[in-house]
């Protein structure tokens, strides 16, 4: 007799899902957390007051898994303007609901970048993606994101203004060498929903689905160095029993545990938080873009704006978030940033109290044309599950959770 019917090792978004559905059929499971808390790549700190998300994240409201797991009125989510504001080379371009189908779309109002052509391929666009399935999303023929962006026939104009900074931020790759299946995902779920992050901060999310998991069946700091059949090997000498094992950890470490060697890449980023006694966007809830693809600095928000509870002193957090400044010391990261938003915000920057900066080296696995959703069972005795099996998002990590929990119950 083992010990577990199911072992689950790593409680990020995938492993924390797949428990979630296992509880809910009744099956008995533990996770095996390597950290000191669940969320994986999901996670937020309270610093000076401030409740900093490890890099810039939010949670699509239309992402088709969130929406059967989570309880977004007790998530309490707090959700961005549905627009961007574009730094022009005299203070910022305002572009209002660039993915939605209105009638405003027509106005000049609407969009003061690209011509009237682009605002009519975004709304034919938008009304071709909508009706199609997230799985044949991910079944089309794909090509690099960028590359796509021209065949289709959108100014340059609107590519360098918009698309480049906007869904260079998402995917967090400047050139948009991603697939163009990832772009027509995201862009469907900016049509068809909104951005958002809880009022508690972006780990709010995991902790509501743990909520749902009984505490006994979570150990933290728990670290394991191998699997062999039906054996979990701690790095503690202890060895646990399973019928079933789910690896639900990052690429490299699920492939040690299966003595594979394949090469998996990373979207780097890096997020800066600031606080400030007064909000350098004066409370507009709007993601703050930057074209010029020279700059270092990607994005900036407020995140006081968005979800005043992100801050408990009544001051401003601000988070930028850079491409380009891994290697250099803290005091020359901080000053390149505060020069370059110097032009965006005048004075107010020579005073803004650096708080953390979070270097992320595997913020999401690269995503080029040509990837395929990878096997979730290898036999029938062990699974596997997370975002880089499918496509970079929480929705992908969700439901490659929810699939093998849905294997393992069946059988
Ligand atoms: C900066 C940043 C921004 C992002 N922005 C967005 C966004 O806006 N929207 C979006 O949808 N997605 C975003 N994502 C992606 C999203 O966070 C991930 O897709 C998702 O969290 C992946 O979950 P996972 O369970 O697949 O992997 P992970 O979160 O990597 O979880 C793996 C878990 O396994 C544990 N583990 C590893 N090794 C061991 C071991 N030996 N023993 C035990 N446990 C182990 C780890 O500690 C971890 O908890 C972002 C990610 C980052 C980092």
């Amino acid at each position: 007799m083992n010990d577990f019917s199911t072992v689950i090792i790593g409680g990020g978004i995938s492993g924390l899902t797949c428990a979630k559905y296992l509880n809910e059929k009744g099956m008995s499971f533990v996770i095996l957390e390597s950290s000191d808390a669940l969320g994986g790549r999901v996670r937020t700190d309270m610093v000076e007051g401030f409740r900093l998300d490890r890099g810039f994240q939010t949670l699509l409201a239309n992402y088709s898994e969130a929406r059967k797991i989570l309880n977004y009125s007790h998530l309490d989510l707090n959700y961005f303007e549905s627009g961007v504001l574009i730094k022009a080379k005299k203070g910022f371009t305002k572009l209002e609901s660039p993915f939605k189908d209105k009638g405003s779309i027509f106005s000049k109002a609407f969009s003061p970048i690209g011509s009237w052509s682009d605002r009519l391929k975004i709304k034919k666009f938008a009304k071709y993606v909508a009706d199609i399935p997230d799985e044949e999303l991910f079944g089309m023929d794909d090509i690099e994101t960028i590359k796509f962006l021209k065949k289709y026939g959108w100014s340059k104009e609107i590519i360098q203004q918009f698309f480049k900074p906007f869904f260079g931020s998402i995917f967090h790759d400047n050139e948009l060498h991603t697939s163009s299946n990832l772009f027509h995902f995201v862009f469907k779920q900016f049509f068809k929903g909104e951005m958002a992050i809880p009022a508690e901060g972006i780990q709010a999310i995991p902790e509501q689905i743990s909520d749902m998991i009984s505490k006994e069946k979570i150990r933290l700091n728990t670290i394991v160095k191998g699997i062999e059949d039906n054996k979990v090997f701690l790095e503690n000498g202890k060895i646990l029993t399973a019928d079933r094992i789910v690896i639900a950890t990052d690429p490299l470490t699920a492939d040690r545990f299966l003595d594979e060697d394949k090469i998996y890449e990373h979207q780097l980023t890096t997020c800066t938080y600031f606080s400030a006694e007064y909000s350098p966007l004066k409370g507009q809830k709007y993601l703050t873009l930057n074209p010029d693809r020279k700059g270092v600095v990607h994005n900036l928000f407020v995140p006081t704006d968005i979800s005043p509870s992100y801050g408990t002193t009544g001051k401003t957090l601000i988070s930028v978030s850079t491409h380009g400044l891994e290697k250099i010391d803290e005091r020359n990261h901080i000053s390149r940033i505060k020069r370059e938003v110097y032009d965006w915000f005048g004075a107010q920057v020579n005073v803004w109290k650096h708080i953390r900066t979070y270097h992320i080296p595997d913020a999401l696995p690269k995503f080029p044309s040509g990837t395929k959703k990878q096997p979730l069972k290898l036999n029938e005795n062990l699974y596997r599950c997370g975002d880089y099996l499918a496509y970079p998002s929480l929705n992908a990590a969700m439901q490659t959770g929810r699939e093998v929990a849905e294997m393992i119950s069946e059988i």
